[in-house]
């Protein structure tokens, strides 16, 4: 069939369109729901994929779409590049995907904006109709332009191909403002300037976005890559949206608009749970690379070491066990060992429990990730505050990998860097065991006053192998 005229053959009216668009956003607003809980995520993702299909078919055959020679093959060319690359990646890179995926949003948004410019129906407009365009147009090659360098320089510090070390050139902040009213001003010209000259102006505006982008997020630790992320997904989400208002288009508006709101939510999400502003996380160069700023006071007092056969035998007389999973066991891969010591216990009559912190890891959801991945059952999966009260009454609590989300000086000690971020209250548990290789601190850098407590053992090692020991001992 000819595909030219596939459109015009099979054009389903405006107000079909329209109705189908509707359906999409429900079924896109049904998906967020379903993501933000582990028991549901399968579904969450379903409703997105029966959302796009239908915006999709609903788009081809709005008659307003050609070229299908042309799309077509593109749109298979990408998904499968995408599912490809979505089959191969690794939980730990996932922050990398969902950064370059951003990068593809913000440079579409700056490409349809200069499109929208020079496209012949441009010329059409006139007085706020044609004002109104123009400022969309501007906009969304802003922001599409700051997300896209931005992602792309987030992506390599995240892989590695960059270094983590915040680039912090002198007066950065006044750098910012200037690309900033620099933009504004050439935009005001941009309004009422002629066509060519215009096109300039805009041009010139794309490239100080470009450079924003990159002066932005070069300025920020690498270990602040997740929140960084979670916040130019929200960016990426207004610059769809911006494109949406350029193109017309409702759906994209719509959907612009949920990314937005849910990346600007989530970054306030983690930024909360690390009691951090995001003002501090954008501008105060906080993560350096591995570790943080510090500022942490030596702490008086002695540690007791323990080993895997006394563990396995405290975990044996125990009946209430939970356990603290934290980055170190996503870097340790000792899920696999956690579930199996889990499913040895819980054979034992044991109530073992899991609690888990928000930021746990170096991604939201990095530790229900991994639980799911080793098939820990949901039902024993708990948040921080489900469980807190519940502490005094653990008879084992176990650390695996942890540290600043179950450090008591974010409670006890005022000028503490993590003065205030909310804490798992291990130290509260009749005997904690801490997992870890060393007594090196954690993310934000801080001493860590749990390990000296006198309920508290350590038991050095990397994870994976302290617990394949303590399953051997409970076996
Ligand atoms: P931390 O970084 O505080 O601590 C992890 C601990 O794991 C380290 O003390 C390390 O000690 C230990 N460890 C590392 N490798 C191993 C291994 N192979 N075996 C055993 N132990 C190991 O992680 P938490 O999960 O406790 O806290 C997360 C931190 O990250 C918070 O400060 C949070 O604010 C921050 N953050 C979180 C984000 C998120 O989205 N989740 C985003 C950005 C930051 P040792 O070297 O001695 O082994």
């Amino acid at each position: 069939m000819n595909t030219e005229n596939f459109a015009s053959f099979y054009p389903l009216s405006e107000g079909l369109v329209t109705m189908a668009y509707l359906v999409s956003g429900i079924f896109f607003i049904l998906s967020l729901g379903g993501l933000s809980k582990q028991e549901t995520a399968r579904r969450g993702n379903i409703y997105g994929i029966v959302g796009m299909t239908i915006a999709v078919l609903a788009t081809f055959l709005s008659g307003k779409v050609s070229n299908f020679e042309l799309l077509v093959p593109l749109m298979l060319g990408g998904a499968i590049i995408g599912a490809v690359m979505a089959r191969r990646v690794e939980m730990t890179s996932m922050p990398e995907l969902v950064a370059i995926l951003h990068s593809f949003v913000g440079l579409a948004a700056v490409l349809v904006g200069i499109a929208s410019f020079l496209d012949p129906g441009h010329a059409l407009l006139e007085g706020s109709d044609k004002l109104i365009h123009e400022i969309e147009i501007l906009l969304g090659v802003f922001i599409g332009g700051v997300t896209f360098t931005g992602s792309v320089v987030a992506f390599g510090k995240l892989r590695g191909s960059l270094s983590g070390k915040p680039i912090l050139l002198p007066f950065r902040h006044f750098l910012n403002l200037g690309m900033v009213l620099g933009s504004i001003y050439l935009g005001s010209e941009f309004l009422h300037q002629g066509h060519d000259a215009a096109l300039i102006s805009l041009l010139i505006v794309a490239g100080i976005s470009f450079v924003l982008g990159v002066h932005l997020i070069v300025a920020i630790g690498g270990a602040d890559m997740p929140v960084v992320v979670s916040m130019l997904n929200s960016y990426s989400g207004w610059a769809a949206a911006a494109a949406g208002f350029m193109l017309k288009n409702d759906l994209l508006i719509i959907t612009g608009a949920l990314v937005g709101s849910s990346g600007a939510i989530l970054s306030y999400i983690m930024c909360n749970a690390m009691n951090r502003s995001l003002v501090n996380v954008i501008f105060g160069g906080f993560g350096t690379g591995s570790g943080g700023s510090g500022g942490s006071t030596e702490i008086e007092g002695t540690i007791t070491e323990t080993s895997a056969h006394e563990v396995a035998e405290e975990l044996k007389e125990a009946k209430e066990v939970m356990i603290v999973p934290g980055y170190g066991m996503a870097v340790a891969q000792a899920q696999h060992v956690v579930k199996e010591i889990t499913e040895n216990l819980r054979g034992k009559d044991v109530n073992v429990r899991f609690a888990i912190h928000p930021v746990a890891g170096r991604l939201p959801g990095h530790m229900n990730v991994l639980l799911a991945e080793a098939n820990v059952p949901y039902d024993i999966v708990f948040e921080m505050d489900e469980v807190n009260d519940d502490l005094p009454e653990v008879d084992v609590l176990l650390v695996i990998g942890a540290n600043d989300i179950v450090n008591p000086s974010a409670q006890e000690e005022e000028n503490s860097p993590i003065a205030g971020m909310p804490v798992i209250e291990a130290w509260k548990a009749k005997t904690v065991v801490a997992l870890k290789r060393s007594m090196a601190t954690g993310y934000s850098g801080v001493e860590n006053p749990l390990y000296y407590k006198e309920n508290c053992r350590m038991l050095f090692g990397d994870a994976k192998d302290s617990l394949g020991q303590v399953l051997s001992g409970l076996n």
